[in-house]
């Protein structure tokens, strides 16, 4: 399936693109996208455009025409495409149109996102996208939970450059000047698809669904220019065209009603929206506070638990102390007793042997005057 998406920036094309990707499992092809990543590289390409892109001018054809001329030669090209942001005026149109005749695949279908200007406006300005996975936001209808930071994937959110006032004046005026025209171009060819780009996106998404799929079950007849004779015959009379005046104004009017009520179904929708995530974003904080609460409760428990084992493991320490000290204390008591005790015993027993000596002395002595007295009387019954 080969499609273009048609629209002002802003209108959502690139966001249905990514939705569609998924769908159809063919690539987007964004010239903006190309064009931004030749600047960051700092190409000579990339470098050529820049200036054009920092003042909302359209890139020279020569050079985007070359870029599409290679994406398109390239292998995942083979089952279709999404062109998002090309071609941007009718030469670019027209150069794609013999490009796809050569190559013998036509388009089949260029669908237009359409958007209320006012609401592009507003669109532009919040536009926000993550550096690291492309997802988009915006700070007035879909802001992220976290101001500058991914929900998806915690990338860094920036605001593309040319997203700014004046170049978003430029841009737009640009769009009705140069790409505008391609609506009509598309529509003589039969190949125009529209839809609303206000509102929900999976609406929008849905719509768009429907219109492409419709486009690839039926051949699109080529718009032809009706032979001078059938012209003629189908000629309208004079009070007809009054009639279709009328309308046409009808239609118009009413076309501005859907689009008013569009723009205030989208206004309620993103407001609605918006304090949802508030909300989701207040509950998520709450939550996060809570088990941060938890967890400091907890790790305070633990640390009480801890000091309190500290607190009985010193004091078992100190009882431990205690007990040895008086183990100690009643070891030394024993050693004195014991001490004590030897040296009475030392004592009684020096006693006891000076005692036996004394005794010994007495027998000795006694023991001598028995024997003097027993030699005394000898000598007196020797002499009588
Ligand atoms: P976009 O991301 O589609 O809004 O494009 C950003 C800018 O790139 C535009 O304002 C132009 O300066 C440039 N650009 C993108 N596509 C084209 C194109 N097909 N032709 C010329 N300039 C383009």
């Amino acid at each position: 399936m080969r499609i273009v998406l048609l629209g002002a920036p802003g209108s959502g094309k690139g966001t249905q693109a990514k939705k569609l990707v998924q769908r159809y499992g063919i690539p987007q092809i964004s010239t903006g996208d190309l064009l931004r990543a030749a600047v960051a590289a700092q190409t000579p390409l990339g470098i050529q455009a820049k200036q054009a892109m920092d003042a909302g001018q359209l890139v020279s054809d020569e050079i985007v025409l070359g870029m599409i001329q290679d994406r398109l030669s390239q292998p995942d090209v083979e089952n279709g495409y999404i062109l998002d942001g090309f071609p941007r005026n009718i030469a670019q149109a027209e150069a794609l149109d013999e490009l796809l005749d050569k190559l013998g695949q036509p388009l089949d279908i260029s669908l237009l996102i359409d958007v209320d200007p006012d609401i592009i406006m507003q669109r532009l300005e919040g536009r926000r996208t993550c550096e690291s996975c492309g997802q988009m936001y915006n700070m007035y209808t879909n802001p992220p939970l976290v101001e500058g930071i991914c929900d998806k994937c915690g990338g860094r959110l920036h605001q593309r450059s040319d997203d700014n006032e004046t170049t978003i004046d430029n841009r737009l005026k640009v769009y009705r000047q140069q790409t505008a025209p391609l609506v009509e171009y598309y529509q003589a060819a039969n190949k125009l698809g529209q839809i609303q780009g206000t509102g929900d996106i999976n609406d929008i998404f849905n719509a768009a669904c429907k219109i492409l799929d419709g486009a690839t079950q039926k051949e699109q007849p080529k718009a032809e220019t009706p032979p001078a004779e059938i012209k003629e015959k189908t000629a309208p009379k004079k009070g007809a065209a009054k009639k279709r005046a009328a309308t046409k104004r009808k239609s118009a009017k009413k076309k501005t009603t859907v689009k008013k009520k569009a723009a205030a179904k989208e206004k309620v929708t993103t407001k609605k929206k918006v304090t949802k995530k508030k909300a989701a974003a207040k509950k998520k904080v709450a939550v996060k506070k809570k088990s941060v609460k938890k967890r400091a409760a907890a790790k305070e428990k633990v640390t009480a638990k801890k000091k309190s084992a500290k607190k009985r493991a010193a004091a078992k320490k100190k009882v431990t102390a205690k007990k040895k000290v008086t183990k100690k204390k009643a070891a030394a008591k024993k050693k004195v007793a014991a001490k004590k005790k030897s040296v009475k015993k030392r004592a009684a027993t020096k006693k006891g042997a000076s005692k036996g000596k004394a005794a010994k002395k007495k027998s000795a002595v006694k023991k001598r005057a028995v024997k003097k007295k027993a030699a005394k009387k000898k000598t007196a019954r020797k002499k009588r």
